[in-house]
């Protein structure tokens, strides 16, 4: 991956064959980012996302191996447990032009990704609900 920052922005790249959730994360470790937002788009040639099913509080997921463009991927970063937590959802689409998408588990850059990271001064942790069945924003 490569960066430059511009004030409280970092502009990423990642390159071909690399994880989209640990690459981000191990940057906010390096960086010490504990808050911030993040954007992005580009392609990726594995995908696994997920769909919280509110009813049964559990994620079920799905893996797509196959060439993908991002058309929007956006979310937060936070912290949980002295650790960072990346929420981050994702819209893709295929040959067929038709969109899907969901909560990003784990995505592989096919040829590049270009994402956006907003540095927001502080830290939120995130906490389990148990009615919800999520770990939740604590404000
Ligand atoms: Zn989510």
């Amino acid at each position: 991956m490569f960066f430059k920052k511009f004030g409280k922005r970092y502009i990423i790249r990642l390159e071909k064959g690399e994880e989209i959730i640990e690459t981000i994360k191990s940057f906010c470790k390096d960086k010490d980012i504990k808050l911030g937002i993040v954007d992005g788009i580009g392609a990726v040639d594995y995908l696994s996302i997920g769909y919280f099913d509110p009813k049964n509080k559990e994620y079920h997921s799905k893996e797509f191996k196959e060439p993908l463009e991002i058309l929007s991927l956006g979310g937060n970063i936070s912290t949980m447990d002295e650790d960072i937590v990346l929420h981050i959802h994702i819209t893709v689409s295929g040959e067929n032009y038709m969109a899907f998408g969901g909560h990003l588990n784990s995505a592989i850059v096919s040829g590049t990704c270009e994402v956006t990271i907003e540095v927001i001064d502080g830290e939120i942790e995130r906490k389990f609900n148990e009615t919800v069945g999520l770990n939740l924003l604590q404000l």
